[in-house]
């Protein structure tokens, strides 16, 4: 029979009989409201077979807690990957999804997952995407490793798409207007590989213990066809990193910091050359301009 894991009696009868608790320093905040993680996973699955067709479908998540959106993605999803670092939580999981006999848990810190090989060995013949309630200490590593790490040859994604419970607050920067408000690094290094769109809001009393912040679910559709070329992606997300590592200041002084091998006077050239002002800022650059600057300093 089913049980209902957003029940806060179910959460608390399952974690005495397991003796734990939950663990602030893996980001534990469980959903204790059923609507949430089935709305989770209905996003996830419509944008997958929207973009995927009938072909088999996996999905990976990231930290199923007691699995109560796991379960929802169990009913949607053919195969279902779990990979979950706290091991008391292991037993727990055994119980609640053993009715599903298409989900498999892995006792694993994410990232040090080579998640290549993972989707590789586990999923070759599974068109993937990722979806997960993230612990929030660790949300920019995951969707950066997820971005740069399960890719192709030739450079397409592994995944169709990211799915993911953070902070609001995060998500604004995720999902960024271009050259706008919360823009930043970040948002520039998305767009390099997808879209990010915030899908909904989720208040603190959502969750068990329930977070200081409000949180929002949001999606990184992947494109399946690099929409930009660069000479180096290295180089693209090094110029990146060091237009944005001082917000205050100019893109020219921001640059000359981060790269110190090159002279301010050439720096200028190369931003003059491209077109822009001296004084711009690294927010008013969008990918595409990224791209160009990242070129720009890999001919040097
Ligand atoms: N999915 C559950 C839910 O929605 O109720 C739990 C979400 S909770 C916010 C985050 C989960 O990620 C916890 O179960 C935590 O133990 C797990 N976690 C934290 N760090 C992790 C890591 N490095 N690798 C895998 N799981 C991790």
């Amino acid at each position: 029979m089913n049980m209902n894991l957003c029940d806060v009696s179910v959460v608390k009868r399952l974690m005495s009989k397991y003796q734990t608790g939950t663990k602030k320093s893996f980001g534990q905040n469980f959903l204790i409201n059923k609507d949430v993680p089935y709305s989770i996973a209905s996003e996830s699955i419509s944008y997958h077979r929207q973009v995927c067709g009938g072909k088999k479908s996996a999905v990976i998540e990231i930290g199923p807690g007691i699995g109560s959106l796991t379960s929802e993605l169990c009913q949607v999803y053919d195969k279902v990957f779990a990979i979950e670092i706290d091991k008391a939580l292991i037993p727990i999981l055994a119980e609640t999804l053993a009715e599903y006999d298409n989900v498999s848990v892995i006792n694993e810190d994410f990232l040090k997952i080579n998640l290549d090989e993972f989707i590789e060995k586990n999923l070759g013949e599974c068109t993937v995407s990722v979806c997960a309630n993230l612990p929030y200490y660790i949300t920019t590593p995951i969707i950066m490793a997820l971005l740069e790490k399960a890719r192709n040859s030739d450079g397409t994604s592994k995944l169709t798409s990211i799915t993911v419970m953070v902070q609001r607050e995060v998500a604004m920067r995720l999902c960024a207007n271009e050259k706008k408000g919360d823009y930043g690094a970040i948002t520039a290094s998305i767009n390099y590989y997808g879209e990010a769109k915030r899908l909904f809001d989720v208040t603190p009393d959502s969750f068990l213990p329930p977070p200081k912040v409000t949180s929002s679910v949001v999606r990184i559709e992947l494109y399946p066809e690099p929409k930009y070329k660069v000479e180096s992606e290295k180089m693209l997300f090094k110029v990146i990193s060091g237009a944005f590592s001082q917000r205050r200041k100019t893109l020219i002084n921001s640059l000359s910091s981060s790269f110190s091998n090159i002279t301010k006077d050439k720096i200028g050239e190369i931003i003059s050359g491209l077109g822009f002002d001296l004084n711009i800022r690294a927010e008013k650059l969008s990918i595409g301009d990224f791209c160009r600057l990242a070129d720009e300093f890999a001919r040097l």
